[in-house]
């Protein structure tokens, strides 16, 4: 579904991205996780076509992305991110529509079909009520629905989000990460918390220092000594009763005592 081989990408000496090689299969949530100035944002931008690299080849659904005009990638790829809100002074409908635009010429107009599919998305994202609101009125849990819902509306194959659940409520991240789930797309998602994401994602990428230092199931992946070498943490991996990692970072100072009290409130556990 995408190919990615040995992507570089700099911005005067700097080196952003250093031969990054990156592969999802039809159907994956892909994971991006690493810290922050990792260059996850930077490798997605050049996944949609923002940024170009200095070397190496990218394909999107077998066909090359680098040659390939905007309304092709719109139709194969929408794209998630946060700085654009700023842009909106819209209705939550127009700015679903939107999605639906990117994907159709300038001058076609909005068929039944479109505002029917508008309709059924506006559903999905729970925004039926707020359809005639302001974008600039709504919360920040309210505008991220409707960036996903404006996605959604685009009705590609592949998603590809940038911190999809930044700002939000543990409610609304978990909807979101449900939403995006449910749907039948390929979903490439930079995402900051390690625990939503490896309750969701089928398979991470880690990067750090512009390059990928790792690729696995989150149980593959999410070890402590792993941990510890991106993010220069020290971590505790459990597994929860449903399977899904949990993963705790003790305060350094505090380590010995939030042991002590965990066994306190456990004591059988204490093996
Ligand atoms: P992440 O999304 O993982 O937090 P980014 O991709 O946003 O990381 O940034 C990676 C690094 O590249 C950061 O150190 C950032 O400062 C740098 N960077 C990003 N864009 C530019 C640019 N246009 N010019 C110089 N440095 C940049
Ligand atoms: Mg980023």
């Amino acid at each position: 579904m995408i190919e990615v081989k040995q992507v570089r990408y700099g911005v005067r000496k700097r080196e952003i991205l250093r031969s990054v090689d990156f592969h999802v299969e039809k159907g994956e949530f892909v994971g991006l996780i690493g810290p922050n100035g990792s260059g996850k944002s930077t490798f997605l931008k050049n996944l949609y076509k923002v940024l170009r690299p200095q070397e190496g080849t990218l394909s999107l659904m077998g066909e090359d992305l680098l040659t390939m005009s905007n309304r092709e990638m719109a139709q194969r790829l929408a794209v998630m991110v946060q700085e654009q809100e700023a842009a909106f002074d819209f209705t939550v409908e127009e700015v679903v529509m939107m999605g639906r635009q990117a994907r159709k010429g300038l001058l076609e107009a909005d068929s039944r079909e479109d505002r029917a599919w508008i309709r059924q998305i506006l559903e999905r994202t729970q925004l039926s009520s707020l359809a005639e609101q302001g974008f600039f009125t709504l919360s920040g849990g309210e505008k991220q629905r409707v960036l996903i819902a404006r996605a959604l509306a685009q009705q590609t194959p592949i998603l590809v989000l940038d911190e999809p659940t930044n700002h939000l409520d543990i409610k609304y991240q978990l909807q979101l990460m449900e939403l995006v789930r449910n749907t039948d797309c390929t979903v490439i998602a930079a995402i900051h918390d390690l625990n939503l994401a490896a309750a969701y994602c089928d398979r991470l990428y880690a990067m750090k220092d512009g390059i990928m230092v790792g690729e696995g199931t989150p149980e593959e992946l999410l070890t402590s000594e792993f941990l510890l070498r991106v993010y220069e943490v020290e971590a505790e991996v459990l597994k929860g009763e449903d399977g899904t990692l949990r993963i705790f970072f003790p305060a350094p100072g505090k380590k010995r005592t939030s042991r002590k009290r965990a066994v306190k409130v456990a004591p059988e556990e204490d093996g």
